[in-house]
């Protein structure tokens, strides 16, 4: 019985929800009274494998392949699955991201594993194995107990924190038995079309809704997420009407996201948009409206008008 965690990288490098979810991983593993085990598919440097290390993975699995440099959904799922048959173990943890949400029903699939996705805490120690996850596009939580052998755990990211748990790492390749039929889509390759920061993986974001009137006035949008160094999202409507990009539609319909500030301008907060974004760390809210429903779930709240208020704030950003 052991632990095995997927630590997924991109261009080379492990993100911040990675480090977490093997810090969650390794949380269990103590729990379990076993070692955790991390597998990498893809280019990535010994150093960065190492740093995987740091946070109490004592094994990692390297799979460096010329089929593998790109993100395929189910030649992964087909590695990491192989890989926990072949390392015996019997947990499978990876983070809820855009890719873990295609991987771990794969995974799951393929051990014939029972599923917790969407993970908040560690599973209960009472004997159940009960995972507590959000559910209903995060307007509620469930407990769910895995009673399979194999089990898979998506950790939401930002749900458990980074905990750091030094142990001397080996790395050993791993060798991957890709079938034809796992590469029936394959990525050629990933262009970036910004070289801001990516929304699902964003720790601020800054966002806006119909309150700011129209496209012309996302500049000052967009400048005060350039001087926080956050990403930029939107409501619905703003992307239907396409104001904004779709990529950067937040809510039940768009992306969730759970960044430890989130700074929502001229947003109503209809329970649609607060479903991606109520498990955020501090929200913040510019509305003119007092009344408005977002007030309800922010930490901080400012009655102003959005064409006044950011304005000072990118004035006072700027004088520090
Ligand atoms: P509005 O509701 O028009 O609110 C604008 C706000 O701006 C108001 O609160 C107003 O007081 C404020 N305001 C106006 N002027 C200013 C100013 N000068 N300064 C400051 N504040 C100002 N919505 C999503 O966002 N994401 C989803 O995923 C999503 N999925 C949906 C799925 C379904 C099935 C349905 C039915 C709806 C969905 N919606 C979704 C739509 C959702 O119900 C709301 O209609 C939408 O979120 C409202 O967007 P908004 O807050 O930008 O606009």
């Amino acid at each position: 019985m052991s632990v095995l965690v997927y630590v997924e990288q991109a261009e080379g490098k492990f993100k911040k929800s990675v480090f977490e979810a093997v810090s969650y991983a390794k949380a269990i593993a103590d729990q379990q009274s076993t070692n955790l085990t991390a597998i990498s598919i893809g280019d990535v440097a010994e150093s960065e494998l190492k740093e995987l290390g740091k946070y109490g993975a004592s094994k990692i699995l390297n799979v460096s392949v010329d089929q593998l440099k790109t993100f395929v959904n189910q030649a992964y799922a087909s590695v990491i699955a192989a890989a926990a048959e072949k390392e015996g173990a019997d947990i499978v943890v990876l983070s809820n991201s855009f890719s873990g949400k295609g991987l771990a029903p794969r995974i799951a699939v393929k051990l014939k594993a029972g599923l917790a996705d969407g993970a908040v805490e560690l599973p209960g120690t009472d004997g159940k194995f009960a995972v507590k996850k959000t559910a209903f596009s995060g307007k509620a939580f469930a407990i769910t107990e895995l009673t399979s052998a194999n089990k898979v755990i998506a950790l939401n990211p930002n749900a458990f924190g980074v905990k750091e748990n030094a142990t001397d790492a080996v790395i050993e390749n791993f060798a991957a038995d890709i079938k034809p039929s796992d590469l029936g889509t394959v990525i050629k390759d990933i262009v970036r079309a910004t070289d801001k920061v990516s929304l699902p993986d964003a720790e601020l974001v800054v966002s806006a809704g119909r309150g700011l009137k129209g496209p012309e006035n996302w500049g000052m949008i967009e400048e005060l997420a350039d001087l926080l160094g956050a990403a930029t999202a939107c409501s619905k409507p703003v992307s239907d009407a396409d104001w904004r990009p779709h990529s950067e539609h937040v809510g039940q319909t768009g992306i969730a996201i759970s960044p430890n500030l989130y700074i929502a301008i001229g947003i109503s907060g209809a329970i649609q948009h607060l479903a991606g974004v109520s498990s955020s760390k501090v929200i913040v809210v510019i509305n003119k409206d007092p009344e408005a429903p977002f007030f309800k779930v922010a930490d901080y709240g400012i009655v102003g008008d959005a064409f006044e208020v950011v304005p000072k704030l990118i004035e006072a950003l700027k004088a520090h």
